[in-house]
């Protein structure tokens, strides 16, 4: 017997949709790219973004066409994103942060017909724009005065493009299976992968992340996305803020501590997200210059492990800290450490402790950890094992790859190694490429990572195996000391002994200008390996 419910389909211009009759009048504010302040409000939204839809449809863009957008967080790209979606297209969010080749092998893989862009980008997109035959027109995400000269097909002003519409036009309905938005992962080993989320995902995930477990906002709250809309739908957060009518401020293209802190500050943000980078920027800027932001209760914090080191800082602050784990693959929250009971009354480390955990899932996402043989391992806190997830928000396949990615149950292997305790609280110990195998035990390099952060002196610490003829592998740390600073190989290894088991100490430590990272602000170890595959530690007798 079936319910008698309405069938209502979970669609994504629904949630822009009430937040524009419930919420209208809940301002949207951006740092825009061409420089000022811009306001705006999520009516304002809906009504733009309903003519994107309407431009769309007349420019012959149908269910299921791919529309790119290469773009900062701003009001428009959000306006652009729902509109997409409106009419069924699929929202495919670009990393400019990629290069360019990398970005013309995804455009070419996703068949984009429309290329949205900001000015900031479009010299890139210029010199490749040859290679891209499937785009039929770039729309700049600007107005006529800040239109630049440009070779690119069919160039138009965003703002002269939708100013011919009039905005009569009703959202499409459709399945709520229908794909809604792509993301790529960066692909730091092999070509990247298609992630193509549905309508259904997204309102699901949305409604995950809406607890206070979760990104911890409301109605009354204001939110500012550091983390790109091109990240995994900015962590959700383009749909999540909408959909409870948050106040969200947008960073537009400047990201660096004190652009985001003026923002913070002026706009009175409660609640914020981002990667650890992000932090370390807006941390350091703060501790310069002695300031303060009395409004700010809640930095989300993600991508990469948080260093207790950063988490203390923002507690000290009086900030809620909460610490997230997650990938493109699952829309992308995966967990994040709230304090449950018992932990709820800790203090001091104790309290630490529990809020560097990657933390426990939201209801929508189910987890495991097995053993190579794909067999569960015990949630006891202390056995690693490769972490699987399943969930309505969490990939069955990748676009156009016929490669089976679950496993007989329907869970995919993250490629995280982790530990899950009693209470359902995770820690991921390592990628599954970066373990470092020593003696047949696993050593986390994320954990040694953290522990150097910790030390003064140091701006950014990266972890590789390097092999060893006894060990197998034994661990090299990679040092980048903050500006006018001085630490030596003995001091960084002083300040570690003792916080860790001996074997997991470092067998060395090398001193670099700068560590290099992936499109997504995570170490980038496989060129790490690449510059130290001739390195030998000095004392490794065979
Ligand atoms: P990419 O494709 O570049 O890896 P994702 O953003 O999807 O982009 O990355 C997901 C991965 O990032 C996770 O599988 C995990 O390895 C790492 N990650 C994300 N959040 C955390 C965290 N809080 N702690 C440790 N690692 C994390």
């Amino acid at each position: 017997m079936l319910g008698l419910m309405q069938d209502w389909p979970l669609l994504c211009h629904r949630i822009i949709e009430h937040a524009a009759t419930v919420h209208g009048t809940q301002e949207v504010v951006t740092r825009s790219v061409e420089g000022p302040i811009h306001r705006t409000n999520y009516a304002e939204i809906r009504d733009r973004a309903v003519k994107v839809s309407q431009r769309l449809d007349r420019d012959g863009i149908k269910l299921g066409d791919r529309v790119a957008t290469i773009a900062w967080n701003t009001w428009r790209h959000l306006e652009a994103w729902y509109g997409i979606m409106g009419i069924g297209a699929i929202c495919h969010t670009v990393n400019p942060r990629l290069f360019p080749d990398q970005i013309a092998w995804i455009i070419n893989h996703a068949e984009d017909r429309v290329v949205m862009v900001d000015i900031t980008f479009v010299p890139m997109l210029e010199k490749i724009a040859d290679k891209l035959p499937s785009v039929e027109r770039y729309i700049v995400f600007t107005e006529k005065a800040h239109m630049p000269e440009t070779t690119l097909k069919n160039a138009v002003a965003y703002e002269d493009w939708i100013a011919q519409a009039d905005g009569n036009f009703k959202w499409k309905t459709f399945d709520e299976n229908t794909a809604a938005a792509m993301c790529y992962t960066s692909g730091t080993t092999g070509d990247p992968k298609g992630v193509l989320y549905s309508h259904r995902s997204n309102v699901l995930h949305a409604l995950m992340a809406n607890t206070g477990d979760s990104l911890g906002a409301n109605a009354g709250d204001t939110m500012l996305p550091v983390v790109p809309l091109f990240h995994a739908n900015s962590w959700g957060i383009a749909f999540s803020a909408p959909s409870m009518g948050t106040k969200l401020v947008l960073p537009g293209a400047k990201l660096d501590g004190a652009s985001v802190f003026e923002l913070l500050d002026t706009e009175k943000v409660t609640h914020t997200a981002g990667v650890p980078t992000v932090w370390l920027m807006l941390l350091n800027h703060i501790a310069a210059n002695r300031l303060k932001l009395p409004h700010l209760r809640f930095v989300v914090c993600g991508g990469s492990a948080m260093p207790r080191s950063m988490i203390k800082a923002f507690v000290d602050m009086g900030v809620t800290v909460r610490h997230a784990w997650g990938m493109t693959e699952m829309s992308p929250i995966g967990t994040l450490a709230a304090l449950k009971p018992p932990f709820a009354e800790l203090q001091g480390e104790a309290r630490l402790d529990i809020l560097q955990t990657q933390g426990y899932p939201p209801f929508g996402v189910q987890m495991k950890i097995t053993d190579d043989a794909g067999k569960d391992l015990p949630w006891d806190g202390k056995t690693f094992g490769r972490l699987k997830v399943a969930g309505p928000a969490v990939s069955k396949a990748y676009f156009r790859v016929d490669t089976e990615i679950l496993d007989k149950d329907g869970y995919f292997d993250t490629g995280d190694v982790a530990t899950i305790d009693q209470y359902g609280y995770m820690r991921i110990t390592d990628r599954s490429k970066d373990v470092i195998k020593s003696g047949g035990e696993w050593i986390s390099s994320i954990d040694l990572e953290n522990l150097a952060v910790g030390h003064p002196a140091v701006a950014e610490a990266a972890v590789i195996g390097i092999h060893h003829p006894k060990w197998d592998e034994r661990p090299l740390l990679i040092v980048q000391l903050k500006p006018g600073q001085t630490a030596t190989r003995e001091d960084i290894l002083k300040f570690m002994d003792g916080k860790i088991a001996k074997w997991w100490m470092p067998d060395d430590v090398v001193f670099v200008e700068g560590i290099p990272h992936t499109a997504t602000g995570k170490i980038l170890k496989t060129a790490l390996r690449d510059t130290f595959k001739a390195y030998r530690f000095p004392n490794a007798a065979a």
